[in-house]
């Protein structure tokens, strides 16, 4: 048995005319020989808003935010475009964001049409999980930040003044 994480390889386009032979095997599987017992299930707090690995916008913060309250103004912009917040494993660590909002290898793979990453360096652990976007833009005051180089289009500056103007852009593209 295989199993791969969501997003981690792109979906093939189903031909109409293709068929698989499906074999159904008849296992018995007594209750006695399980070596794990379900005690309780609990619905995931993520899963009740948009499922951030099936996003299809996902405004990512990372320890450039510096605190929980900066996540607002993205909490804001992913609203207004309909999408989720993630976060990178340095503002998880911080308990800005759970932890079910982690983009990365330790975290969930993402494969969104567009990912803004905000304040996030672009570390190797966070690529893998995100560099498979249709999309990104990046905005980091550290114009040398190896994000810059996985990103599609890059913002230098700080990120305080950069996007309060991203989500008034956005409001007023509606009107
Ligand atoms: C085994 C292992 C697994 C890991 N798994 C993951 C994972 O799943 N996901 C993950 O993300 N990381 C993971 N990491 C951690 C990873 O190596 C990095 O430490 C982490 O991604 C850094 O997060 P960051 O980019 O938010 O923070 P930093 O690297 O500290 O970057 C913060 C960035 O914010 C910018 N900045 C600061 N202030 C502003 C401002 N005002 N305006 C604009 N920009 C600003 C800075 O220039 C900087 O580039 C893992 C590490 C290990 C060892």
């Amino acid at each position: 048995m295989a199993t791969v994480r969501p997003n981690v390889m792109g979906r093939k386009i189903i031909s109409a005319g293709a068929s698989a032979q499906i074999i159904l095997e008849n296992i018995a599987l007594p209750a006695q020989s399980a070596k794990v017992r379900i005690l309780k299930k609990e619905i995931d707090a993520c899963a009740e808003v948009e499922k951030l690995d099936e996003a299809q916008i996902v405004i990512a913060g990372g320890r450039g935010l510096k605190t929980a309250e900066n996540f607002n103004i993205l909490n804001a912009i992913a609203a207004e475009l309909g999408g989720a917040v993630g976060a990178s494993r340095a503002a998880v660590d911080a308990g800005w964001k759970p932890k079910n909002h982690q983009v990365g290898q330790s975290g969930v793979t993402v494969k969104p049409k567009l990912y803004m990453a905000c304040g996030i360096s672009g570390a190797v652990q966070h690529v893998v999980g995100m560099e498979n976007s249709d999309i990104i833009i990046a905005v980091n005051k550290d114009g040398s930040a190896p994000i810059f180089n996985v990103c599609k289009y890059g913002i230098v500056g700080d990120l305080h003044q950069i996007l309060p103007k991203v989500l008034a852009a956005i409001k007023d593209s509606k009107k």
